[in-house]
């Protein structure tokens, strides 16, 4: 697959820090409870850290109490990938970002959270950017 927006290793690197970097382009995970937007109620979109493309709202923000900001859909469904991650003995599906291809965190079905998808989309905050809603 190709995305709208590539950039070689070095330019990521160089764009990034290197706690973004090890997120976003080499798919690490955050700790659990660390990241910034775990429990932002702040109203807005969330966008992707590495090329802004919008990918969440705190519309669909919910508490799952699982560590990591959580979401029942994206923004728009296009506006991520989704990917079978079969790494660490376990299948899982990875999200991406559509636009640049970057490592986002994973989504999981049939949980029984009380969400209209019964889908959480488990993002690393540091994934993300909010732009909080004006006025
Ligand atoms: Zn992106």
């Amino acid at each position: 697959m190709s995305y709208d927006v590539e950039k070689p290793d070095e330019q990521w690197r160089a764009e990034l820090n290197p706690a973004e970097y090890a997120v976003l382009r080499q798919a690490a995970t955050e700790p659990a409870f660390t990241g910034e937007y775990t429990d932002t109620k702040t109203q807005g979109v969330y966008s992707c850290r590495a090329c802004g493309a919008e990918l969440f709202t705190s519309e669909t923000k919910f508490e799952s109490h699982c560590g990591w900001p959580s979401f029942y859909d994206p923004k728009d469904t296009d506006a991520v990938e989704l990917v079978e991650d079969r790494s660490h003995g376990m299948v899982r599906t990875e999200v991406r970002c559509a636009r640049c291809g970057s490592h986002l965190g994973h989504v999981f079905a049939g949980e029984g959270y009380p969400t209209p998808t019964d889908q959480r989309y488990c993002i690393n905050s540091i994934s993300l950017r909010l732009t909080p809603q004006e006025g």
